[in-house]
């Protein structure tokens, strides 16, 4: 059994559907929040991850910021010009499924006879909105914050993999090359990286194949027509600065 894991889509359809064709078959999907905010397709991303095969999908950030669960000014001044764009875009249907989303999840609750379980969480285990894992002292922190043996995050917009060794002790950071397929046993937190806006300074597409019954992840990336999305933010008034850091990837 196979899932698609994907994270900070950030409403970039022509991302998203480039993954989905990369990706080829697979069971499941576990989408770790940020449909929305940064890019011009919101309604149409939420539409499109709708449709993918066994969805399990939590809240991020800016999913919340749309909802008005969190204050925009927490975001910089560009963001929250994004943000408030998406709010006047959104679909009511769009507005009543990011809502319905929970901030943290685990796969016990959706499908009891799987493997293995994970839980997913948008930023952290222990903050699952807003917290960023972005060094081993947060990580090892983490740890103790679920009691499945992975977790899956996104957030960063940073594909990486802390590791414990032998369950115990500081967490070990482990940045993916491109297609590396890693085993996750005894413990990890997995983040796929953005499929909407990377932040590596690689602009392609990043995400996760994870084969359940091997317990292996496959870090993967693929280029998507980068221009025909500026063009579709530039039309829409979306800030320069979003509009140029997706051919950076940063
Ligand atoms: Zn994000």
């Amino acid at each position: 059994m196979k899932a698609l894991v994907i994270s900070d889509i950030h409403a970039n359809l022509t991302a998203l559907d480039t993954v989905i064709k990369d990706a080829g078959e697979f069971d499941m999907t576990w989408c770790l929040g940020d449909l929305v905010g940064y890019g011009p397709d919101p309604n149409q991303c939420i539409e499109r991850v709708r449709e993918l095969p066994n969805l399990f999908c939590i809240i991020g950030n800016h999913d919340s910021a749309v909802l008005d669960q969190i204050d925009p000014y927490a975001f910089n001044n560009e963001a929250r010009r994004a943000i408030e764009w998406t709010k006047s875009t959104l679909s009511i249907a769009s507005v009543a499924f990011l809502d319905r989303l929970p901030e943290r999840a685990d796969t016990r609750q959706a499908y009891p006879d799987l493997p293995n379980h994970v839980t997913l969480a948008h930023g952290s285990p222990r903050q699952p909105v807003w917290e960023y894992l972005l060094d081993t002292d947060s990580a090892t922190r983490s740890f103790e914050f679920f009691d499945t043996a992975y977790c899956f995050v996104g957030h960063t917009h940073l594909p990486i993999l802390f590791y414990q060794h032998n369950n115990q002790g500081s967490a070990r950071p482990l940045m993916p090359e491109t297609g590396l397929e890693i085993a996750l046993s005894p413990r990890a937190i997995i983040n796929p990286g953005s499929v909407g806006q990377p932040r590596d300074r690689d602009s392609r597409a990043a995400y996760i194949l994870y084969d359940l019954d091997s317990e292996v992840v496959q870090y993967r990336r693929v280029e998507y027509d980068i221009k025909e999305v500026q063009q579709r933010m530039r039309k829409t008034g979306l800030p320069d600065r979003h509009i140029a850091r997706l051919e950076g990837g940063w």
